[in-house]
């Protein structure tokens, strides 16, 4: 249908029209069409955009602008006469009961005073105007059928009137309740609208385990999530733990078929009750706002936010509260007048790859990593990206110096998306994946089941290096003091081979080095004598065994009296704990197999470093029936009545059990003094009851 010449000049004859946008005139307005209808195409047919949603927005835009200004030039098949389609062969099709629409975009407060003014005119309304402004949640969009307070029909937006019918997959998301109870305000059949999302930092877990079993990478959360609901098995969709935000009623209807909205006065009305009922309704950065400009205010703040927020949005939804107005203002075949989205900055952008390195890891995994031509993506300038493993740059076909598409979706780690054959010139060239280890020459391996490829040479400097930094690292033998450049600089200096080394450092020297004082070299020292007290988990967790997490490490030092006792350990005993399974014990079982690696766990504790299990390898046996039995406790800042270990202990004996991040799972978060991004982050999740440190003692005390 299109070759690769026409893309081309679809994509400049897109950039030129971009860069002078009120220069467009209507004789360009069918070659305006039919390139956004070419990228429509890309996207929704062939899943493979060639420009950014940003970009394809503002060239909307610009079409809407001119229709706007000519409406007699309106074609019936302009791109401004339909909404998106998403429509599958695989389902069956159904018939929305009112139609999705999408959203008009506005991106400044200009923007949001000119949609004042256009509901006032639609309205006639000159007082105050009251809006409710919502995230705008980058997910998937579905909508939800009750009868009789049932759950009975789950549906994708597909093409706005119709969509697939996907009820089985909806019925698998615990936020969507199979029974709500409409029937007390006298409604009998509702269409509800919300959108299906996964948490970024699940998506970020459900990418990783794809990294490592080869399998291709979702570029965003919204990806995950829209596959999430078409899977052809529900117990799939289950795994990708999707929660839905409800957001809209868009019919009611009572037991004689009439319209049953009108029981309802204001959206925010809507939303309340719909959360009394069992519903997910957007709650945090959700505000109630009395003027625009306390909207654009909002809408700003909560752009610095989005961060923080556990989910991803690209922007902020302002809805006119009043479902009177509403009604006043209507709906286009395309949006409705009464709401518009608030653009955020593109987190999506295009860029140069201009040379890939490979790294090495601590197990010796070579992760290729791409340079590129620096770009600002939501606030962060990214210069550096990883390729992840061989098949990756293999399934894109990623080239050195190609145009590349490359995307930051909220926390997650910068991801190229793709890359742009078609403005491929001569200067390009492939990339070559090395043979042989970048530092130490070695041929490289690749195991069965693994993506990447391995440096076998256990004595590989960068490997050694890399194994130093894991040991030392926070959830190991946390030393302070010593990071990255430390220990390249000792490595360098030949005072580091192995672990012992580390209680061996000649202090003496250190002093002496350049960028190192007497000081930072006593609290070294002191760091590196603390470590030698650790609970044994910490240390097995240390070895860069792979695939040996803290997880499994807990485990195993939990049920181990002394290190080297694992000497004896028979692979049924590893598989007997329920998390580890057969590879992993293998590679415990390897380990001390090898006698250079009792040596030097012998050397290791000649220096003091403990190798006996202690208090703190072992589960604590919580109370069941203590006041905080059953709930997860985190403590945060700096507390001023106790140190943070006594509050723990505490807590445990009151029957709480401390974690260590903030998740869906926190219960409380007490907050000491200068909490930082926990708290934030806590009370952005909005479900974690968050304490200071006396309202935590008393709480404690009263029971
Ligand atoms: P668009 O597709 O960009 O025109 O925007 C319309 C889409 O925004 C809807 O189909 C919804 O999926 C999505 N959306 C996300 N959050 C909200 C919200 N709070 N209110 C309305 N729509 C939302
Ligand atoms: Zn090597």
């Amino acid at each position: 249908m299109y070759d690769a010449s026409t893309q081309k000049e679809f994509i400049r004859t897109g950039n030129a029209f971009l860069q002078h946008p009120d220069q467009v005139t209507t004789e360009q307005l069918p070659v305006l069409r039919k390139l956004l209808r070419y990228h429509e195409w890309k996207y929704y047919a062939k899943d493979d955009p060639v420009i950014s949603d940003y970009d394809y927005d503002r060239l909307y835009k610009i079409l809407e602008r001119l229709e706007a200004a000519h409406p007699e030039l309106i074609t019936p098949d302009s791109p401004t006469q339909r909404v998106g389609s998403d429509l599958s062969s695989d389902f069956q099709t159904v018939t929305h009961l009112s139609p999705m629409l999408s959203l008009e975009n506005s991106y400044n407060a200009e923007d949001l005073n000119d949609f004042e003014k256009q509901v006032r005119k639609l309205t006639g309304e000159e007082g105050p105007i009251t809006y409710v402004v919502e995230p705008k949640f980058d997910g998937s969009s579905v909508a939800l059928i009750y009868e009789n307070n049932i759950l009975v029909r789950g549906a994708t937006r597909g093409n706005g009137h119709q969509g697939d019918d996907i009820t089985p997959n909806i019925k698998t998301i615990p936020t969507i309740p199979l029974f709500a109870d409409f029937s007390e305000r006298g409604i009998h059949r509702v269409e509800l609208r919300g959108e299906a999302l996964i948490r970024k930092d699940y998506f970020e877990t459900i990418n990783k385990q794809r990294a490592k079993a080869g399998l291709p990478l979702f570029a965003n959360p919204r990806n995950a999530a829209a596959g999430g609901l078409r899977m052809k098995d529900p117990k799939e969709a289950a795994q990708r733990k999707l929660d839905t935000f409800v957001y809209q009623m868009t019919f009611a209807e009572d037991d004689n078929g009439q319209d049953a909205t009108n029981k309802f006065e204001f959206h925010s009305e809507i939303l309340q009750y719909l959360n009394k009922i069992g519903f997910l309704v957007p709650h945090n950065l959700s505000k109630v706002c009395r003027t625009i400009e306390e909207v654009s205010d909002f809408c700003q703040q909560s752009e610095q936010k989005r961060e923080e927020y556990p989910y991803e949005i690209d922007g902020m939804v302002i809805k006119v509260d009043s479902l009177e107005l509403q009604k006043k203002c209507g709906l286009t075949s395309h949006h409705p007048r009464w709401a518009m989205a608030y653009k955020f900055k593109a987190k999506q952008a295009t860029s140069v790859l201009l040379d890939v390195i490979f790294q090495v890891g601590k197990v010796g995994a070579i992760t290729p990593v791409a340079k590129i031509k620096p770009v600002e993506l939501a606030g962060v300038t990214v210069s550096s990206v990883s390729l992840h493993n061989e098949e990756f740059i293999r399934s894109k076909d990623i080239r050195i110096g190609d145009q590349i598409v490359v995307e930051r979706a909220g926390d997650v780690i910068p991801y190229i998306v793709k890359s742009l054959p078609e403005l491929r010139d001569k200067s390009v060239h492939p990339i070559v994946f090395p043979t042989v280890c970048p530092s130490c020459h070695t041929p490289l391996v690749k195991e069965e089941g693994e993506a990447a490829w391995r440096c076998p040479n256990y004595h590989c400097p960068e490997q050694i290096i890399q194994r130093m930094i894991h040991f030392v690292s926070k959830n190991a033998m946390n030393i302070d003091g010593m990071g990255e450049s430390q220990i390249r600089k000792f490595y360098g200096l030949g005072w580091l081979h192995n672990f012992d080394d580390i209680y061996r450092l000649p202090f003496d020297k250190i002093q002496k080095l350049e960028g190192f004082g007497q000081r930072s070299a006593d609290n070294l020292k002191k760091a590196i004598l603390a470590s030698k007290n650790n609970p044994i988990h910490r240390l097995l967790y240390g070895l860069s065994i792979h695939h040996l997490g803290r997880k499994a490490s807990k485990l195993i030092a939990a049920q181990v009296k002394y290190v080297l006792d694992l000497k004896d350990w028979t692979i049924e005993q590893y598989t007997n704990i329920k998390e580890i399974g057969p590879i992993l014990a293998e590679n415990i079982i390897d380990f001390f197999k090898k006698p250079e690696n009792i040596e030097l766990l012998k050397s290791l504790e000649s220096y003091g470093v403990n190798l006996h299990q202690t208090a703190e390898d072992l589960p604590v046996e919580l109370p069941t029936d203590g006041p905080l039995s059953g709930k997860t406790i985190l403590f945060t800042g700096t507390l001023m009545q106790m140190k943070r270990k006594e509050a723990q202990a505490l807590a445990e004996k009151a029957g709480a059990k401390n974690i260590s991040a903030v998740s869906k799972n926190l219960n409380i978060l007490v907050a000491g003094e200068k909490a930082g991004s926990k708290l934030k982050k806590a009370k952005a999740l909005g479900t974690v009851e968050i304490l200071n440190e006396q309202e935590f003692l008393d709480l404690i005390e009263k029971a």
